[in-house]
């Protein structure tokens, strides 16, 4: 069996979820249910960075214990998880006593293999960032991500030999589909030729919060190379069989912002631990919400629950999976919101089913058998473009391409007229029709798992996989009649 490791990054747990971290939850949950659907053996994680320095920082605002704060606060994204319907298989946090094993391990391998030294910082710092910029990546002095300016910071530190790596990161880097997408790869790849690879300072002196490295109680590992050890932790490294089955992970989903961490230096790190290095970092955009950048100053409408609250949580993931290509930044519109659940939603996909339901329940009391293929209706799906995309991370055309489909089924129900039809010739209309609704069920699932299950409630079916859509694989349904799947918002 093909297994199928996917991460998402693990959020700061600094303030409550936004938008955009549901929308990396949202991607991930795709990917991972569409894997799920070709019966690969998955393993999806996420989980909070609860060893930021930010944390304490907020904590310490608030004025509340660092740990009940972080605790507080990444208990919000797993009931954000919930509400999202995100399938998870575990969710990490770097507070948690085996995290702590395995970051202490990496950088013990780390030091044995001679890539960990002492040495004295002095450098720009982003507090936001919690990282060191050179000059040449300010943007007018200030950090690019947070338009803040950097201060100067010089203390003991631990490096790791970043430099020593460069070699074989480029050629990581360049060596196929290792970043996705292409542009991102570029960026990578021009900063890894254009300048030289700075030793990255490892560790923080004289601080309470963090973890304590195997060869300095002074001083916590720096919280980068602390949080990417997530994905090791998260499959039980250093022992467990899930480490063995599972790693090196296939897709590492980030945001745009986190893309050097990731590319550069985590493989460098997974190097010096002479650990196999990830398959493909796989990089999607920033999301604005009516047009405006994420910020406090959009107070409710950054908190993804009120989208969850007004429109559906189906809903919001259709749209954001829809209306932005993958790789792109995005805009998260509530007039589209509106107009793309009233209009495909509500009229095609809700309509076909309470129409086709409707029309069983009238002339077959529910009840119906297996007939013949209509070739008319059934050649109309295209599976192997459907999958495709899904390969391609053009996850906008798969949905775009199953309503196509669903289109096809409407335009099928206004050609064949079943309401002027009767006997076998009605019947095969309709089971073909029953057929196209649990192939849709299917197909949509990884997108709407709540309305996937409605349909199959109301057919009165389990939900298949990937190879079950086809016709002709139920012989007899029995259906019900369940409620509107989506209402329509004035
Ligand atoms: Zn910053």
């Amino acid at each position: 069996m093909k297994k199928f490791y996917i991460t998402t990054a693990i959020a700061y747990v600094n303030a409550p979820p936004h938008i955009g971290f549901a929308y990396e939850l949202i991607l991930a949950d795709v990917l991972a249910r569409w894997h799920r659907l070709r019966d690969e053996y998955v393993f999806f994680l996420t989980g909070t960075d609860d060893n930021a320095e930010k944390n304490e920082e907020a904590a310490k605002r608030a004025r509340k214990d660092v740990k009940d704060f972080v605790d507080e606060n990444s208990e919000k994204f797993k009931e954000l998880c919930k509400k999202l319907n995100i399938s998870y298989n575990n969710f990490i946090r770097t507070t948690e006593s085996k995290h702590k094993i395995a970051a202490r391990k990496i950088f013990e391998l780390a030091y044995e293999n001679g890539d960990i030294y002492k040495g004295k910082y002095k450098g720009l710092y982003c507090q936001g960032c919690e990282a060191f910029y050179t000059e040449k990546e300010l943007v007018n002095g200030k950090c690019p991500e947070h338009n803040t300016e950097p201060i100067l910071l010089e203390e003991e530190s631990y490096f790791f030999r970043l430099s020593k790596y460069k070699n074989k990161i480029i050629k990581l880097v360049e060596s196929k589909d290792f970043i996705i997408p292409k542009e991102k790869k570029n960026e990578i790849l021009s900063r890894l030729k254009d300048d030289e690879l700075n030793d990255l300072s490892v560790s923080r002196i004289n601080k309470e919060w963090g973890i304590i490295t195997p060869i300095d109680n002074n001083h916590v590992i720096y919280v980068w190379f602390d949080a990417l050890i997530n994905y090791l932790s998260g499959i039980d490294y250093p022992d467990g069989q899930k480490f063995n089955e599972y790693w090196p992970a296939d897709i590492h989903l980030i945001g745009k912002g986190i893309n050097w961490f990731h590319s550069v230096i985590w493989p460098a790190m997974l190097m010096s631990a002479r650990i196999k290095t990830p398959k493909t970092i796989l990089v999607h955009g920033y999301l604005t919400v009516n047009g405006q950048k994420i910020g406090k100053s959009l107070g409710n409408v950054i908190d993804p629950n009120y989208f969850i609250e007004n429109y559906g949580v189906d809903a919001l993931r259709y749209y954001l999976i829809r209306e932005i290509p993958f790789g792109q930044d995005g805009d998260v519109n509530e007039e589209i919101i509106k107009s793309r659940i009233n209009n495909e939603l509500a009229n095609e996909l809700g309509n076909l089913v309470s129409r086709v339901i409707a029309l069983v329940g009238k002339n077959f009391k529910g009840r119906l058998n297996s007939s013949e293929i209509d070739k008319k209706l059934a050649s109309k799906l295209d599976l192997d473009k459907i999958n495709s995309y899904v390969d391609k991370f053009e996850f906008h055309n798969t949905i775009s391409e199953i309503f196509k489909f669903i289109a096809e089924c409407n335009k099928y129900v206004n050609e064949e007229k079943p309401w002027e039809k009767n006997g076998k010739e009605l019947e095969k209309i309709l089971y073909n029709l029953l057929e196209s609704l649990r192939i849709i069920s299917i197909l949509i699932s990884p997108f709407m798992p709540e309305t996937s299950d409605k349909i199959n409630r109301q057919l009165g079916i389990k939900k298949g996989l990937l190879k079950d859509c086809k016709f002709s694989m139920i012989k007899s349904y029995k259906i019900s009649k369940g409620g509107i799947l989506f209402k329509k918002i004035e």
